[in-house]
């Protein structure tokens, strides 16, 4: 798209035009200008300005307008105009990174173009403003259009200083669906190693940027070394020979199909612990890895081995709780037998909903794409159970439909009607019996119907 057709949101403009009334410069700059050229909306607006942060906060409150002191050591400032964050910061560039995470100081300087040529990548390292145009010094414009992330600078330098850049260069290429530029790629290889010394938390927001871009299987591929810095664990897969007739891949390249395959099965939008899971659904395999007397490979305890190694590095990258307890449910059964039987469904269901409450119903249409994924992933000969997911599906939903059992609340009967019923008092031996009902019910013995579970406390 052309640089005169971006439409700066208004809100972000009064910061601007506030800040250039009082006689100072203020451009637009960064992710909200790369993705307008993209065509894309809805990016958050982030400002530069001439402006020391002090001046900044005094010259839009004045304007009448909400100021937050956000981020002042650097020069930054957060605006909220209409209950929306403009993030303003003075021109600067960044001392030493002599830890490689944090430059040791910060320098407010007075042109913008030093400002731009700190940043990570071209296509970030422009500038907009409605009446002088795109600022754009390093050709950004030019590699949006070619499809490629190239850094500013000397890569190299640029990598050292930072090396979250090495990660950050992969997610953008994810993202965007661009690659990388030569010198750029030869240069990630070579600092990859300096994501050791990255923070794990930030290491984490990265990785679920990656995932989040549905590419991770690129990444996988393409970008091993610098994966397998961010996470170790993956490191093993590369080139694991299974030693199986099921397999026709190693361990890494069965898991990028994996995770190109539950992408395709979400129509590109998989749900963020299914992501996860397909990429560390096999993690355990070389570690759990023994060869029969005929030669053959096993696996034996992978998956339950697979999902704790999850758990801990995923607890290690500062994932969020919740899609670490989803992500290692969907680990764990991943092997899990599933056919279309009503039996065979309920049970994985109440399995997942017992290992997180309340997601039975999402996490089970998740393992079924995992499972479909994981079975067209394996060798030519071994893909059909991929068609026998369709009946599982099937069932699935009808149970869905009708009404899920999964746990003890879901039957049609109570611990009254136990009590009641049998005679017995309140304590342990209610939930005993109801217990017993659930599991008549999951499977298929009994019909989780008012009559059948009366009739049977009657029996
Ligand atoms: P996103 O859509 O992912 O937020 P973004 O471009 O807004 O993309 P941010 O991480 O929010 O990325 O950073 C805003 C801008 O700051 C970037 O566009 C880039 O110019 C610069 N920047 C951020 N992190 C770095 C870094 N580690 N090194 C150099 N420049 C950086
Ligand atoms: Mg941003």
């Amino acid at each position: 798209m052309p640089a005169d057709t971006i439409q700066v949101p208004a809100y972000a403009m009064r910061v601007v035009d506030a800040l250039e009334e009082a006689g100072f410069e203020a451009w637009v700059v960064g992710g909200f200008v790369r993705d307008a050229l993209l065509g894309g909306e809805g990016h958050d607006v982030d400002v530069t300005t001439s402006a020391p942060w002090q001046s900044t906060a005094e010259v839009l409150r004045r304007a009448g307008i909400e100021v937050h002191e956000t981020g002042t050591k650097h020069g930054t400032v957060t605006a909220v105009v209409g209950g929306l964050p403009v993030e303003t910061t003075t021109y600067r560039v960044e001392g030493a990174y002599s830890d490689r995470r944090h430059p040791d100081e910060v320098r407010f300087v007075t042109d913008a173009r030093e400002d731009l040529a700190r940043r990570d990548f071209t296509v970030n390292a422009m500038a907009y403003h409605p009446q002088r145009g795109l600022l754009d010094p390093f050709g950004g414009q030019e590699d949006l259009a070619a499809g490629v992330i190239r850094a500013v600078g000397d890569p190299r330098r640029r990598f050292d200083e930072d090396a979250l850049r090495v990660l950050r260069a992969v997610r953008f290429a994810c993202r965007l669906g661009f690659r990388i530029e030569g010198g750029t790629e030869a240069a990630l290889a070579e600092s990859a190693g300096g994501l050791r010394a990255v923070a794990q938390e930030r290491i984490g927001q990265e990785l679920d940027g990656i995932l989040a871009s549905g590419r991770v299987s690129w990444a996988l591929r393409r970008e091993i070394d610098v994966m397998a810095e961010a996470l170790p664990e993956l490191a093993p897969m590369r080139g694991f020979d299974q030693r199986s007739p099921y397999h026709a891949y190693d361990v890494l390249e069965h898991t990028a199909r994996v995770c190109a395959g539950v992408e395709e099965l979400c129509g590109g939008d998989a749900p963020r612990a299914l992501r996860w899971a397909a990429l560390l659904h096999d993690v355990a395999k070389p570690a759990t890895f023994s060869v029969d007397d005929g030669g053959r490979g096993h696996f034996f305890g992978h998956p339950e081995e697979g999902a704790r190694v999850a758990g801990s590095a995923m607890g290690r990258l500062a994932v969020e709780r919740g899609c670490v307890r989803e992500a290692q449910a969907l680990i764990r059964l991943h092997d899990l037998p599933i056919s279309g039987s009503v039996r065979s469904v309920r049970r994985m269901m109440s399995k997942l909903e017992e290992a997180c409450p309340g997601r039975g119903e999402a996490l089970s249409l998740a393992l079924v794409r995992l499972k479909r994924a994981d079975a067209l992933g394996k060798a030519p000969a071994y893909r059909g159970y991929a068609v026998e997911l369709d009946g599982v599906e099937r069932t699935l939903r009808a149970e869905i439909a009708r009404g899920s059992v999964m746990s003890i609340g879901d039957l049609k009967v109570t611990g009254a009607d136990v009590m009641r019923e049998r005679g017995i008092e309140a304590g342990p031996g209610v939930g005993m019996v109801l217990r017993g009902l659930l599991s008549a019910v999951l499977a298929d013995e009994l019909p989780n119907t008012r009559e059948a579970l009366l009739a049977e406390l009657r029996y």
